[in-house]
């Protein structure tokens, strides 16, 4: 039998062959052998993404659906792995997992959707049609049906198109007697965005109280709100009638799933007019049993790791970045933690940009066609150029740490020259 040639075995699997036909045929300790035969690069080489030529990336950022949000741990991998090999009507299985769901967190019923966007879409058809056959059937034309849905000036955001997917007309208002004046027999819903909570004319408790006396259901779109993970059920508690996060964000779970928590006649009508019911607005939700079961899995996780221990470790891996960085001469940092959304430790960059000759956006750039690319919080941003290490993977802070440094360095010698 020939030497097995693990270079040549890599080759071809770059090239294109899978791993287990380029490995067919090898009993599987000699498999096992030339894995580990093979010296891991720097950074562990990402096979897939190597074969089709996409850069990977480095998210020094956050959650971010167009950098594919977040990663997955392995108890959420491997769930998702175990569903993919079975059977099963999806019907019962939405239900089973809604029920566990709702049970883990103290709130009425649950489901998963597909992400936070699909949440409000089916929410809002849950509040439109109901569940009259005939009216599921006949969304996004509303003839006859509950037609407007209000929502805060401030609280308009391009996920509202959800909304006005399924026909309805937003009812814009600022103040709490606008709100008041605009409640009718029209409104189906009342949407709330939680990041802008403190943002609007109305808050919270005074939202829920006027959705509550006009007997409208309230809907808070909580997409990126944990951490805490104390938000999964506070908004229902404090009286939201249809509250949704995102899966694929500070949740880790899978990137296109969400889960959508509130009343139960809300929760069965969007089932209703959700997949796998094929006349339905839900139709091209589709959430598999893959992303059902990692979204179950993916809570159960969260609500089970120790959060402090979570955070301490965020606070060192900045302190890892700053004490790097804090050797350039005039570059000064800070850090914050936003109240509402992305609650995480960031740390900012601050320098003379003339005299660096570097601007943030050109220093964000050098980062993001560096090696390895390194993406982080740029722009329009508040406190400018800033990073965190909450989607980071362990270690990665170093790897932006040390770029810092090298990009800062080269500029401040501009200054000091
Ligand atoms: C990300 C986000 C959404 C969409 O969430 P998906 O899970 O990607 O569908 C909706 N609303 C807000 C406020 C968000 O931040």
């Amino acid at each position: 039998m020939a030497i097995f040639d693990w270079q040549a075995t890599r080759r071809k699997f770059l090239a294109g062959g899978s791993l287990s036909t380029a490995l067919g045929g090898l009993p599987l300790p000699r498999v096992l052998a030339a894995q580990k035969a093979e010296k891991p690069p720097a950074r562990k080489a990402p096979g897939i993404y190597e074969r089709l030529g996409v850069r990977t990336r480095i998210n020094a950022k956050g959650t971010y659906t167009y950098l594919t949000g977040s990663l997955m741990p392995p108890e959420v991998s491997h769930a998702m792995e175990e569903a993919s090999q079975h059977y099963v009507f999806l019907v019962d299985l939405q239900e089973a997992v809604g029920k566990k769901m709702a049970e883990m967190l103290g709130v009425e019923a649950a489901m998963v959707t597909s992400g936070a966007a699909g949440a409000i879409m089916l929410g809002t058809a849950a509040c439109v049609a109901g569940k009259d056959p005939e009216k599921i059937q006949r969304l996004p034309d509303i003839t006859g049906m509950k037609s407007e849905v209000i929502i805060q000036k401030t609280h308009r955001n391009a996920f509202d198109h959800a909304i006005r997917n399924v026909g309805v007309r937003l009812v814009v208002v600022e103040t709490p007697e606008e709100l008041e004046n605009a409640v009718s027999e029209k409104t189906a819903m009342m949407y709330f965005l939680n990041a802008a909570q403190n943002q609007g004319r109305v808050g919270l408790e005074k939202f829920i109280e006027v959705g509550k006396r006009h007997g409208v259901p309230t809907f808070n779109d909580a997409a990126a709100d944990v951490p805490p993970k104390e938000h999964l059920s506070d908004y229902n508690k404090m009286g939201f009638d249809l509250v949704a996060f995102s899966g694929g964000k500070g949740l880790r779970g899978p990137q296109c799933a969400g889960l959508m928590l509130g009343r139960k006649d809300l929760i069965e009508a969007a089932l209703l007019n959700n997949n796998p019911h094929e006349d339905t607005i839900g139709r091209p939700c589709k959430v598999g049993k893959e992303e059902i079961v990692g979204m179950f899995a993916t809570l159960e996780r969260y609500l089970k790791i120790d959060h402090t221990a979570e955070w301490k470790d965020w606070e060192a891996r900045l302190a890892t970045i700053e004490k790097t960085v804090s050797t350039v001469p005039g570059v000064h940092m800070g850090r914050f933690t936003p109240e509402v959304a992305n609650h995480v430790p960031h740390v900012y960059f601050q320098w003379d940009e003339k005299a660096f000759g570097l601007t943030q956006a050109e220093c964000a750039k050098q980062l993001e066609d560096g090696e390895p690319s390194i993406i982080c919080l740029a722009g329009d941003y508040p406190h400018g150029l800033s990073v965190t290490p909450y989607m980071m993977r362990p270690g990665e802070e170093r790897i932006v740490a040390r770029r810092l440094k090298e990009i800062f360095t080269a500029a401040e010698k501009k200054v000091s020259a």
